[in-house]
Parts: C-alpha cells; sequence; structure tokens
C-alpha cells in the first residue's frame, strides 16, 4: 500500500506531530528530538480503527494561535457510523471534540474507544486523578507505578491520566469540561462498562480509553454522541521560568467593572503585573457550586469578566511581564455554566486552557507570562506547566 504523505506539525521544545491524510483522527505520531513517544491516537468503533473510516474534509489551518487538523470520516457502507474529529494545537497541548454518530439498529459487540494511544518506550509511572465522583468526595490523585506484564484498569475514566517514561517524558490524556458525556458514554449500559486500561510492556504500553465495552445485546441510540478531551506533552526538563522583576498587583474593582487604574509605566522598564482571578468578583450564578466561591471557568460570565481584565492590560503596553494566578480547576455541577437547564457534571480545566490561549493572543507574543500552580495535583499535569506559552502558530498563510 502506498505510504500517504505524512502532515507535520512543528511544536516548541523540539517536538513534532503527524497527521496522516488518509485517517480520520490522529495524530499519527508525536515525536521528541527524532523519536516517537506516542502514536495512533484515535477512536476505534467496534474493532474499526481510523483508518477504516473514508476519510472526507481533511483540513489543516491555524486560527487564533492554535494549529487545528479536522476531519470527518464514515465507515464503508456509507450508511455506517460516522466520526468528526477536530483537534486543536497549542504549544504543549491539544483540546480534541468527538462527535461519533452510531449507525441506527447495530450493535456495538467490540465496543467503542474515544481517543486511545500507543505510548512507545518503557513507562515507569501514572498519575490518575479520579473519576468526577471520586474526585468531589474527596479522593486524591495518586501515582501508580507500571510494571511490564502488569495490566492496569480505572473505573470508571478518570479525570486525567499522566503517564511517565522511564527518561521522565510525560503524557496526559485529561477529559474535556463535559464530564457529564464521558459518564453517560453512549448510553445507560451501567459505569462498569467504561473504562481506561493500560497494558504495559518493555518497550511499549497501550492506553485504551473505553467508553462502552460492547456485547451481543448491546445497542446505543441512532444518535450523535460528542466527547472532549485535552492530551499534553512534557519534556523532563522543561525550561526553568523566566525571572519576574517585583511585580505590582492589580486590583479588580468591586463593582465588577474590570481592574482598578493600572499603574502608568515608569521611566523605562517594562510593566510588571501580578493578577489573582481567585479574587475576581463575578455574580454567585457564575462560581462553582462546589463551595469554594471560585468563578467557574465553563461560565461565560466568568470568561468575559476575565477578558475585559486582559483588554485593559494589553492596552497598557506591548511588552511586560504578567503572572496569573488563580488559574485552578475545579469540579462543578451548574449546568447553566454548560448551557444546561439541569445539572451537570463538569470541570473547568479546559476553560482554563481556553482562556490562557486566548489572553496570550489579545496580548501578544511581546509579553512574558507565567500562570504558576501553588500545589499539586496541578503542578504535576502537563497541560497547566505552561498554558500561557507561545505557540508558534500565530503568523500563517492559512489564517482563516
Ligand atoms: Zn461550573
Amino acid at each position: 500500500m502506498e505510504t500517504p504523505t505524512m502532515m507535520t506539525i512543528q511544536l516548541p521544545g523540539g517536538w513534532l506531530l503527524q497527521h496522516s491524510p488518509k485517517a480520520c483522527g490522529g495524530p499519527a505520531e508525536l515525536t521528541w528530538n527524532g523519536h516517537v513517544v506516542l502514536r495512533d491516537f484515535e477512536c476505534r468503533v467496534d474493532g474499526l480503527s481510523n483508518t477504516a473510516f473514508s476519510t472526507r474534509a481533511l483540513r489543516f489551518f491555524h486560527k487564533g494561535g492554535q494549529s487545528v487538523a479536522s476531519c470527518e470520516g464514515q465507515v464503508s457502507p456509507l450508511s455506517g457510523h460516522a466520526l468528526r474529529q477536530i483537534i486543536r494545537y497549542g504549544a504543549n497541548v491539544a483540546r480534541v471534540t468527538w462527535d461519533l454518530a452510531w449507525r441506527k439498529d447495530t450493535v456495538a459487540k467490540i465496543g467503542v474507544e474515544i481517543g486511545s494511544a500507543t505510548l512507545v518506550g518503557t513507562w515507569r509511572r501514572v498519575l490518575v486523578i479520579p473519576d468526577f465522583t471520586a474526585w468531589t468526595s474527596g479522593q486524591a490523585a495518586q501515582w501508580h507505578d507500571l510494571v511490564p506484564g502488569k495490566n492496569l484498569v480505572f473505573n470508571p475514566i478518570p479525570l486525567a491520566v499522566v503517564c511517565e517514561r522511564d527518561d521522565g517524558v510525560q503524557i496526559e490524556f485529561s477529559m474535556g469540561f463535559d464530564v457529564w458525556r464521558w459518564q453517560r458514554g453512549l448510553g445507560d449500559f451501567g459505569s462498569e462498562r467504561s473504562q481506561v486500561a493500560l497494558a504495559v510492556s518493555d518497550q511499549e504500553m497501550t492506553f485504551q480509553r473505553q467508553i462502552l465495552q460492547g456485547g451481543e445485546d448491546i445497542m446505543p441510540e441512532a444518535r450523535e454522541y460528542r466527547f472532549c478531551s485535552q492530551i499534553a506533552w512534557r519534556a523532563p526538563t522543561s525550561a526553568e521560568p523566566a525571572a519576574f522583576p517585583p511585580a505590582t498587583t492589580l486590583e479588580f474593582q468591586a463593582n465588577g467593572e474590570g481592574l482598578a487604574a493600572l499603574p502608568t509605566a515608569g521611566s523605562g522598564g517594562a510593566p510588571s503585573f501580578v493578577l489573582d482571578f481567585a479574587a475576581m468578583p463575578v455574580a454567585a450564578a457564575a462560581r462553582r457550586d462546589d463551595g469554594s466561591g471560585l468563578p467557574c471557568w465553563e461560565s461565560n460570565v466568568t470568561q468575559r469578566a476575565a477578558h475585559r481584565a486582559i483588554r485593559q492590560i494589553a492596552a497598557a503596553g506591548t511588552t511586560g511581564f504578567l503572572r496569573l494566578d488563580g488559574l485552578t480547576p475545579g469540579g462543578c455541577q451548574d449546568g447553566s455554566h454548560c448551557d444546561r437547564k439541569h445539572g451537570v457534571a463538569h470541570w473547568d480545566l479546559q476553560g482554563i486552557l481556553t482562556f490562557a490561549n486566548w489572553a496570550r493572543q489579545c496580548l501578544g507574543d511581546g509579553w512574558t507570562m507565567a500562570a504558576p500552580q501553588p500545589h499539586d495535583p496541578w503542578r504535576l499535569l502537563p497541560s497547566l506547566a505552561d498554558p500561557l506559552a507561545v505557540t508558534g502558530f500565530r503568523s500563517s498563510i492559512h489564517e482563516e
């Protein structure tokens, strides 16, 4: 079979992505310094991998400082299941959206995997942030050692799994904001039918995210199912954060009208600011319902208020130092944050990453920015290591 020419996306820090133009999914490979770390990131529908889908509408473009790969595919014959994937790459994290259209009157004999992959090399341990229910009941994130020949299963699907190789390279698979969709899966077949399974050998580890383990009598309703997710990657010795000059703390106005007047720039020297979003005044309806009082980043009200503050800072100049505090995820069940009438389980890692990407675009590459995490497990997540990083995807001939 003719090998299709791979679409290549260059990332900061020696990372490289390859997408196959003939697969409805991907990346086919993620390499670091020329060596494969991850391959075959894909969905598997009843034994069919993404190469079994006849792929159409495949597009690669840059938008909003991200490199985007989108595709649609359908199992032959053309009346079969259909799959759409959009993956948006930042510097070291990608946000993925899948839409799976289940074919009418079709049994899921084997089952459905969403965003499974093979990790290349010897993997020594995984950090697991448990499923939403366990986590919001106080069960902490935990490291598990990996032993070749010994498989691990986590049920239901955890919020995040961070895999660590023996050289310290890390790969994160985390759930999108839409926890309730992952909980519901492809129908009410019982939570024991969804899990993450890790099969470990000396040379590689398979990460299987099974949204539905099949059976002779398992027939999902024919409709479209959406799932969101992130993958992120981190080199063993990530760059030390830049040293920040002494900073002025920016204050929010209590009336919700954005920031108090910013200090005028002194003679010479770029401004240096600290802003803590935990102190941002937003309406009670925009806060997490977990009793923390913190804004929920899946709420449009929160996003609008934060955008306003960043725009005020952008108006102060094209260069400077900015540290953003309070960009720490949490769980929430206020359905209005996700445009739902009733309460639905969600967490706001995705909203934080979306906001951070937007803030970098708004302020431009001239600002030195950081969003340090004060405690674990957030310090351990590759996706939160540097969400404000310059992606390198700003200028492109394909900008649309
Ligand atoms: Zn919320």
